[in-house]
């Protein structure tokens, strides 16, 4: 099987990220093997082991110039593209060191590969070209701007465009581009990264006047660390790696021959007409039809970020309306699809560059998922990564991350108690009570679809959607709100926090709300209380940014008032309990849950106050002196926050997490949302009983903690995909006095 590790065994998974790597081919890392171990001479060598090896490597180059139809110029082996990429600029910038151009320009496309600008600006700098960089602006479909290229052609000391672009598939015609630098400058340099066209687009690059282009072999079922770079003749060339004078001087360095001897075997398939591993391209754009038609059974509505007419098959780039990439990239991962959320090379950014430039949505750019299959995909394996998706549609409608379209009954709720949902570090929050009925505290516009889909699927009826203050960095979403839930909203006379007018309190079935004026971070800011009918107890306080976990809101905005702060402070301790749960309207420290116990712990100046270490008027000037001084520090604009200690962690690994399992009072509590922990069996996993495993979501951790879901006396080993979200919630826990609380390093990728 070319793509998929297949299916019998548990960590079964189907890899769909081809444009970031690919597998290498079994029989291309026979070849690889053989070489390493039989095959192994330095080419320089003279004797037969070294000519052996030196036949390979000229074999190669041969079928290199086949493949990529260069039937003149160099063909040089690198360490790969970004090799390839350094080489060419540095060729061309020392080369230019005495032009006569009056401003020149170094041009690219605007969604070029990061490794073209960055090494553009890099040396041109180094080398002290001072040009400038200019980025070709591409339209909505990705396509280069031709007219601006024409503009700056004359004044171009190298021009860098890309046959396929990794994210999107789109492809650029290179025969009109060529057709217009050519008619405006015959001497500047031109440079194709090539490298998302090989065996996706046919090349033929000595009929072009192409200077330089990139290869690599990774991404196309060959090892890392072997690329190829076609320099046409006669254009400049400097040796980017001195040293032994191989590969005829013009890059030092005994040749990775293994990875060479992976590129011949490479060519050799590409070659090789009878030889079907390669698909043609018809198959390839049936294959991304069916997956399309699995995508948008499963999602419903997806945008697609572009046009297929314009893109090579093997890529789909798209965003699931209403959905944040890092959710469906979550729930994909779980059930074993590996996909990337925009450019796996770009590491880090949580927006795309490329779709940026396409001038697409924040929304789009923000969550998109790119999907890429490689060219050796066979149709066993699409079809599995179709049902593959089709099986997740369950899970979406369960968790109301779709809306059921289904006549089933009614899905089970998932929404009952109280659920955190962030968009940054915001925190809006949805109580639910035993008879659906709800209340939405400090609600996000960024969330309202999501809000939506859980009212809509679990046939909430929302009494009120309440905001703690007129936040000051953000528009209130409860209007919107309100309309987009439309009849499952019971309207009433409300304030400008959205709370019902001459009302006391908001009666739930089996709750009560009742409001506080705890004026401090605004005027205007008030606490909701939330207290057990039965037992009176105050089970949550939604403060809004009056407490933050880890610290107190920020007085030094308009409205803020420290005197005002600290008698609020005083009222509220006076209402709640220590196990009563402090929701704030903002979490800068990813606490998740901190009780007031916990948050007078770790927020000395709240302790002080409430045991008068410090008198009111102290509290006013450490307040202020801290807000003031924080202020020209911090972005946060809502509160400033102490960096929370990390409780020392347990680290586990996965043979002694299984073994503390056997056990009794030890437990696991898988800390990924419910989408995740549906997709895969974490009891199978582990080979335990499926009673040993909890699944507590971080945006749940509030509601187990209330709910006393967790017992102080057990044992809890915390796992997610990657080990960071259960350390988050393990250090929570600790916070909470948890004290036998235990991470799995690395989580479900390290089992
Ligand atoms: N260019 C493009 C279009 C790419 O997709 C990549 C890899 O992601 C590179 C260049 C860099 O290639 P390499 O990893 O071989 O350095």
């Amino acid at each position: 099987m070319a793509n998929f590790y297949l299916p019998d065994d548990a960590n079964q998974q189907i890899y769909l990220d081809a444009n970031a790597t690919t597998p290498v081919l079994p029989e291309i890392a026979d070849v690889v093997s053989h070489t390493m171990q039989v095959c192994f001479g330095n080419p320089s060598s003279s004797h037969i082991t070294g000519i052996q090896a030196k036949h390979l490597l000229e074999q190669t180059r041969n079928k290199a110039r086949e493949v990529i139809g260069a039937t003149d110029g160099d063909i040089l082996f690198t360490s790969g593209a970004t090799e390839g990429i350094q080489t060419a600029v540095v060729s061309t910038l020392i080369a230019a060191k005495n032009h006569q151009i009056e401003n020149p320009v170094l041009l690219y496309g605007a969604t070029e590969h990061k490794a073209v600008p960055n090494t553009l600006k890099h040396w041109n700098s180094v080398l002290d070209i001072n040009a400038q960089v200019l980025a070709i602006p591409v339209d909505k479909n990705g396509i280069l701007d031709h007219e601006f290229i024409r503009k700056h052609a004359a004044n171009a000391l190298m021009i860098c465009t890309m046959a396929v672009n990794n994210e999107t598939g789109v492809f650029q015609d290179l025969t009109t581009i060529e057709q217009v630098i050519r008619s405006e400058n015959n001497n500047v340099a031109w440079m194709v990264d090539c490298v998302q066209a090989l065996g996706k687009t046919n090349l033929a690059l000595s009929q072009t006047t192409i200077d330089y282009a990139p290869f690599s072999g990774h991404k196309l079922y060959a090892p890392k660390g072997i690329g190829v770079l076609y320099i046409r003749k006669g254009s400049a060339y400097t040796p980017f790696i001195a040293g032994g004078g191989q590969e005829s001087g013009m890059r030092s360095g005994t040749e990775n021959l293994p990875g060479i001897a992976g590129l011949n075997k490479l060519f050799s398939l590409l070659l090789d007409k009878q030889n079907q591993t390669f698909k043609p391209i018809e198959q390839l754009h049936a294959f991304r039809e069916q997956l399309l038609a699995a995508l948008t059974d499963t999602f419903g509505s997806i945008t697609f970020n572009h046009s297929f007419e314009h893109s090579v098959p093997t890529t789909l780039n798209f965003a699931v309306n209403e959905l944040t990439s890092k959710e469906v990239m979550d729930l994909f991962d779980a059930a074993g699809i590996r996909v990337s959320g925009g450019s796996a090379c770009s590491s880090g950014a949580n927006r795309s560059f490329v779709l940026d430039a396409m001038g697409a949505s924040d929304w789009q750019s923000e969550n998109a998922i790119r999907m890429s299959f490689g060219p050796a995909v066979n149709q066993q394996e699409i079809d599995f990564a179709c049902d593959k998706i089709r099986s997740l549609k369950p899970i979406l409608e369960a968790n109301c991350l779709v809306v059921s379209d289904s006549t089933s009954p009614q899905h089970e709720v998932c929404a009952i108690g109280l659920t955190q949902l962030r968009h940054q570090a915001a925190c809006c929050w949805l109580y639910v009570d035993s008879d659906k009925s709800a209340v939405v505290i400090d609600p996000i516009i960024e969330l309202i679809p999501r809000m939506a889909k859980i009212v809509a699927t679990q046939g909430l009826t929302v009494k009120a959607i309440i905001d703690t203050h007129n936040h000051q960095e953000r528009l209130s979403a409860r209007c919107l709100l309100s309309k987009e839930l439309a009849e499952r909203y019971v309207a009433n006379e409300i304030d400008e926090l959205g709370w019902p007018k001459d009302s006391a309190t908001i009666e739930l079935s089996d709750a009560r709300l009742t409001k506080v004026a705890t004026p401090g971070h605004s005027d205007d800011s008030v606490s909701y209380l939330l207290s057990d009918t039965q037992s009176g107890d105050i089970s949550y306080c939604f403060c809004g940014d009056l407490i933050l976990p880890g610290g107190l809101g920020n007085t030094a905005i308009t409205g803020g008032d420290a005197a005002k702060m600290a008698q609020s402070l005083k009222q509220l301790a006076m209402a709640v309990q220590d196990s009563t749960v402090i929701c704030s309207g903002h979490d800068y420290q990813q606490c998740f849950a901190m009780d007031w116990h916990a948050q007078k712990a770790t927020t000395p100046l709240l302790a002080q106050l409430l045991s008068e270490l410090v008198s009111d008027d102290e509290f006013v000037e450490l307040k202020q002196q801290a807000d003031e001084q924080k202020h020209t520090v911090s972005h946060s604009l809502c509160g400033y926050v102490e960096t929370l200690e990390s409780a020392p962690m347990k680290q586990l690994v996965a043979t002694d997490a299984k073994s503390m399992l056997d056990d009794k009072a030890t437990y696991l509590i898988d800390t990924r949302e419910p989408y995740e922990h549906g997709a895969n069996n974490l009891a199978e996993l582990f080979t335990v009983a499926e009673s040993k495993v909890i699944n507590i979501p971080l945006s749940r951790m509030a509601n187990a903690i209330v709910q006393g879901q967790l017992d102080k006396a057990h044992s809890y080993i915390l796992v997610c995909r990657s080990g960071n979200r259960s350390k988050q919630a393990a250090n929570n826990l600790s916070q909470l006095g948890f004290e036998n609380v235990y991470n799995l390093n690395g989580g479900l990728a390290l089992l």
